[in-house]
C-alpha cells in the first residue's frame, strides 16, 4: 500500500493481502536487492538477485513470465495475486512456495554458459505452480499433501512438456518420477500417497508426495483425456478458490465435472499402496491374422506393511502395435483379474508391440522379446521411452556371455547407429553410455562425430566414453573440446586430458585452473584434469585452492591434488587438517568426505590425534560420527600398512599412488554447474 522513507535511513513497507491463506505462506525477505522485472497481462513477475548478479538473474528467469501465462491458460484461472515475485535468500534449500512472494536458495542463479547444461525452470515452474495448488487451494492436513507437492511436480512436468517437447517430457518427467518411485519401493520405503497414518508432519514430504504423486496424475490425465482433465482441473480451482481441501474434494470435483465415477482410481493409486507387475506373452495366429497378448498381474502383497494394499488392478492401456505397413494404436482396458488376452489384427506378425505405449502406467514388465524385435523396437518405435526399453535390453544381451559374437555385433551396430542417428538427445546420451570405452573402430568413428553433437549432455558423454579406451593420442581432440562453452564439456575434456598424460597437458589445465568464470565452474574443471595428470607441479595450485573462500567443487579436486602428489612436503599434513576441522564445523557433508580420503591418502599418524579431538568437539549428527568412524578405521589400516611395508611401498609408490578411492560422487556432478540437477525443493 505504501513505502514510507523514515529520518533515521530506514524504510518502512505496508502490504495487505486481502485474501484468505495458510499462515505457512506468510514470509518477509530483508536485504539488498536488484529487481529482474516481468510482466504477464498487468501482473509484475519479478526475480529479486544480488545486485551483482542482475545479468545471471535475467538468464534464470528468463522464463517466468511464459510461465505465469502458460499455468494461467491451462488451468483457466488466471493468476491469483496482485503480483509474483522470486527472492534469492543464503543458507536456504530449494524454494518455498511463500504466496505470491517464493524463496528460492540463491545457488539457482546461474549464467548463460551454465544455461547450456541445465535451466532452473524445474524449481522455478514448480514453486509457481504452487501458486495454484498449495496457496489458491490448500491441503487441509498434511495427509494430503499430494495435493500441493504432487500437482506441483507434475504442473512443472507439463511446463517442460510445453516448453522442451514431448520426448524431453516422458523421459526426465514421466520415467524420471516414476524411476524415483521404484528405487523408494526397493529400499522398502512404502506406502499409500495419501494416508492419516504418518509419524511426523516431516515425514510426509517424501517421494510419495512428489515423485510418486506426480506420476499418479499423469495416469489421471491420460485416463479422464485432455478435455475432461482440464475442465476437472478448472472446476476443483474454482470451486475451492481461498480454502482447505482433503483428497475426497478433488475426486467429487472430478466426478461433478465428468460424470465418471474415479473411486476405482482413487482407491488403487492413492488410497492403496503397491502396483501390478505385468507379465506379458505375446503370440501370432497367421491363418487368422491375429496377434494376442496374454497379460498375467504378478504382484503379490507385503506381508510386512500394515498399509491397505491394492490386489489387483484395472487401468486403461495403449498398446501400440507396428508391422510392415505402418504402426498404429490400440486401445484396451486392462481388469482387475489374474489373467488377460487381447486380440488385434494384424496383416503379418507385428514387427513391434509396445504393451502401455508412452509408459503412462505404474508398474513393473515382464516381455521377453526376441532378437529382431528388440532391434526393430530400438530403431523405429516412435515412443522414446520404448527405445530406451530396448536399448536397455539389448545392453543386457550384450553384456551376456550366452550371446553370440555375431549377435553381439549386430547389437554393436545398431546402438553404434544410434548414438548419433537417434532424433532425441537422451537415447544418443544413453546409448553412447553402452559402448562407453569400446574399441571398435566404428564406435570410435561414430563417437568423434558425438563430440560436436548439438546437444552438451551429448558432447560430454562423448568425451568421457572416448576417454574410456585409454588411447593417449587424442589429447588433441581432448584439447578443442575444452574450448566448449558448456562447462560439463569442459570438465569432461579435462579430466579426459589429465588421463592421456599428454605433455601438452599440464600448461592447457594449468591454465583452466586459473581462469576466473561464473561459480568457478573452469577452474574446478582444471583442477578435475591435473588429478589424473599427476604433474607434481599442480600440488601449489592444491595448496592455493584448498582454502576455505573457494567453492567446494574447486576444494575436492584441490584436496584430491594434495592427497596425491603432496606426499613428503609438510604443507600437506596442515592444508588438509585445516580443511578436516572446518568441514566437520561447518557440516559440510561433501568436505567432510574428501578432506577424510586425504586424510587417509597422506597416512600422517598425527590424522589418529586430529579425528579423536574433531570427535570430542561433535554434538550429535551420526552422519558425520559415521564418517569419522570409518576415516579412522580406514587410516589405522594405512598406517600399518606402511609401517610394515616400507620397501614393498617404495617399489609400488609410482604406479599404486594411493590405497583409497578418492573420486566422490561430488566430483561427477558438480553442484555449482547445474542448477537443474540441483532442483529438489523444501
Ligand atoms: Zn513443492
Amino acid at each position: 500500500m505504501s513505502v514510507k522513507e523514515n529520518s533515521d535511513n530506514t524504510r518502512t513497507y505496508d502490504w495487505k493481502i486481502d485474501v484468505p491463506h495458510a499462515t505457512y505462506l506468510t514470509s518477509i525477505v530483508v536485504g539488498e536487492y536488484a529487481a529482474v522485472e516481468q510482466n504477464y497481462d498487468g501482473i509484475p513477475v519479478t526475480t529479486y538477485v544480488y545486485p551483482n548478479q542482475v545479468a545471471e538473474g535475467k538468464v534464470t528467469a528468463a522464463r517466468m513470465a511464459d510461465m505465469v501465462k502458460f499455468f494461467s491458460e491451462k488451468t483457466g484461472v488466471k493468476y491469483p495475486y496482485a503480483k509474483y515475485a522470486q527472492t534469492m535468500t543464503h543458507y536456504f534449500n530449494g524454494g518455498m512456495e511463500n504466496i505470491s512472494a517464493t524463496t528460492m536458495y540463491d545457488v539457482m542463479i546461474h549464467d548463460a554458459r551454465s544455461d547450456i547444461d541445465g535451466t532452473a525452470d524445474s524449481l522455478e515452474s514448480h514453486e509457481l505452480a504452487h501458486q495454484w495448488f498449495g496457496d489458491y487451494v490448500t491441503c487441509r492436513s498434511w495427509s494430503d499433501v499430494w495435493l500441493n507437492e504432487s500437482f506441483a511436480t507434475y504442473f512443472q512436468a507439463m511446463w517442460d512438456e510445453h516448453s522442451l517437447g514431448r520426448d524431453d517430457f516422458l523421459y526426465a518427467d514421466v520415467k524420471g518420477n516414476q524411476d524415483q518411485y521404484y528405487q523408494a519401493w526397493k529400499r522398502g520405503q512404502r506406502r499409500p500417497v495419501v494416508t492419516k497414518n504418518y509419524s511426523t508432519p516431516e515425514a510426509m514430504f517424501d517421494t510419495y508426495a512428489y515423485p510418486r504423486g506426480g506420476a499418479v496424475l499423469h495416469m489421471l490425465r491420460k485416463t479422464l483425456g485432455e478435455d475432461n482433465w482440464w475442465r476437472s482441473i478448472n472446476h476443483y480451482l474454482t470451486k475451492y478458490a481461498h480454502q482447505p481441501v482433503e483428497t475426497e474434494q478433488f475426486r467429487v470435483a472430478i466426478e461433478e465435472t465428468t460424470g465418471q465415477s474415479m473411486d476405482w482410481f482413487f482407491d488403487e493409486w492413492l488410497y492403496k499402496m503397491g502396483h501390478p507387475v505385468f507379465t506379458v506373452t505375446q503370440t501370432y495366429d497367421p491363418s487368422s491374422k491375429m496377434v494376442t497378448l496374454k497379460v498375467k498381474q504378478d504382484q503379490k502383497p507385503d506381508p510386512t506393511s500394515l498399509y491397505p494394499q491394492a490386489s489387483l488392478f484395472r487401468m486403461p492401456v495403449e498398446i501400440e502395435i507396428g508391422n510392415a505397413s505402418g504402426t498404429h494404436i490400440e486401445h484396451a482396458m486392462i481388469e482387475a483379474k489374474e489373467e488377460q488376452t487381447f486380440s488385434f489384427e494384424s496383416d503379418t506378425e507385428p514387427l513391434l508391440v509396445n504393451f502401455d505405449y508412452g509408459s503412462t502406467i505404474i508398474k513393473e514388465l515382464n516381455f521377453e522379446k526376441t532378437l529382431p524385435q528388440l532391434l526393430y523396437q530400438f530403431a523405429h518405435d516412435d515412443d522414446p521411452l520404448g527405445r530406451i526399453s530396448a536399448l536397455n535390453a539389448l545392453s543386457l544381451k550384450l553384456k551376456a556371455s550366452d550371446t553370440e559374437q555375431s549377435q553381439k555385433d549386430t547389437i554393436t551396430k545398431a546402438i553404434t547407429a544410434a548414438l548419433t542417428g537417434d532424433k532425441f538427445w537422451a537415447v544418443r546420451r544413453d546409448s553412447i553410455n553402452v559402448l562407453s570405452g569400446s574399441k571398435d573402430p566404428n564406435v570410435r568413428a561414430a563417437l568423434m562425430t558425438a563430440i560436436k553433437d548439438e546437444k552438451s549432455a551429448v558432447r560430454s558423454r562423448a568425451v568421457t566414453a572416448l576417454s574410456a579406451t585409454g588411447d593417449a593420442s587424442l589429447a588433441n581432440v581432448y584439447l578443442k573440446s575444452m574450448d566448449d562453452q558448456s562447462y560439463a564439456v569442459v570438465r569432461s575434456a579435462a579430466v579426459a586430458l589429465g588421463q592421456t598424460k599428454d605433455a601438452a597437458a599440464y600448461g592447457a589445465l594449468e591454465k583452466l585452473a586459473g581462469q576466473e568464470s561464473w561459480r568457478d565452474n573452469v577452474r574446478s574443471a582444471g583442477l578435475s584434469g591435473l588429478v589424473p595428470l599427476g604433474d607434481k607441479r599442480a600440488l601449489e595450485d592444491g595448496f592455493k585452492f584448498v582454502t576455505r573462500g573457494n567453492p567446494t567443487s574447486v576444494r575436492i579436486p584441490a584436496l584430491q591434488i594434495i592427497a596425491l602428489m603432496g606426499k613428503g612436503d609438510p604443507r600437506s599434513y596442515q592444508a588438509v587438517a585445516e580443511a578436516f576441522e572446518q568441514s566437520f564445523a561447518a557440516g559440510n557433508f561433501q568436505m567432510a568426505i574428501a578432506t577424510g580420503q586425504a586424510l587417509i591418502a597422506l597416512a600422517d599418524p598425527k590424522g589418529l590425534d586430529l579425528i579423536k579431538s574433531t570427535r570430542d568437539k561433535m554434538t550429535g549428527n551420526s552422519q558425520f560420527k559415521n564418517i569419522l568412524n570409518q576415516v579412522e578405521s580406514n587410516l589405522k589400516d594405512k598406517i600399518k600398512e606402511n609401517e610394515g611395508s616400507i620397501k614393498q611401498r617404495a617399489e609400488h609408490a609410482a604406479s599404486v599412488k594411493t590405497g583409497v578411492s578418492l573420486r566422490t560422487p561430488v566430483h561427477d556432478h558438480p553442484s555449482d554447474s547445474s542448477p537443474r540437477e540441483r532442483a529438489n525443493d523444501e
